[in-house]
């Protein structure tokens, strides 16, 4: 018996390093087939840091087919996150590598080691923006205008999958 494929969305950050090459590094990983496969990336964008401290972040969003339950795909992002060398001194402490689990499917979850969809991702320009244009039936004009009043600028680098 086969999982059913579900489709997931993860938001990529880094601030620390290369960021931009550790994104693009990760968008690589994340379609080796241990994940599932990447069916499409967003541009890349440079934002100030929101809630947190440190150099611009380069932000970004994949839309991914996945078989891996909730659960095991975070902990493979996670997996991920410490191979890319990400430490947690603090909270919201600068990162070499952020994964999060915006939404898998339609999946509702709310427990301390996952909420799903992921909780503050409406609050945020750096997962909206990508996010409208590898999954725009999920963003509202609305949505967008609530976060208009942040820094966030589109690079016109563009990620090659193949
Ligand atoms: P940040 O909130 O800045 O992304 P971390 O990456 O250190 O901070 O994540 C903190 C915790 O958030 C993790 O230990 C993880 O278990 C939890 N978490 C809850 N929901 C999610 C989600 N949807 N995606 C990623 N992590 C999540
Ligand atoms: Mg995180």
């Amino acid at each position: 018996m086969h999982a059913p494929k579900v489709q997931a969305c993860v938001a990529l950050g880094a601030n620390l390093g290369d960021a931009l090459g550790t994104l693009q590094q990760a968008l690589r990983e994340l379609d080796t087939g241990a994940f599932g496969r990447v069916l499409r990336v967003s541009s890349f964008y440079r934002t100030a840091p929101l809630e947190a401290v440190g150099p611009h972040f380069i932000n970004a969003v994949a839309l991914m087919e996945t078989q891996l339950s909730p659960l095991d795909l975070l902990h493979a992002l996670q997996a991920l996150e410490h191979k890319a060398g990400r430490e947690r001194p603090y909270k919201n402490a600068p990162r070499t590598l952020d994964l999060d689990l915006i939404f898998h499917g339609e999946c509702e979850l709310s427990t301390p080691e996952l909420t799903l969809p992921h909780p503050r991702w409406q609050a945020r320009a750096f997962v909206l923006l990508p996010l409208s244009e590898v999954c725009p039936e999920r963003v509202s004009a609305a949505m967008l205008a609530g976060v208009q009043h942040q820094d966030i600028e589109r690079l016109s680098i563009t990620h090659q999958t193949k």
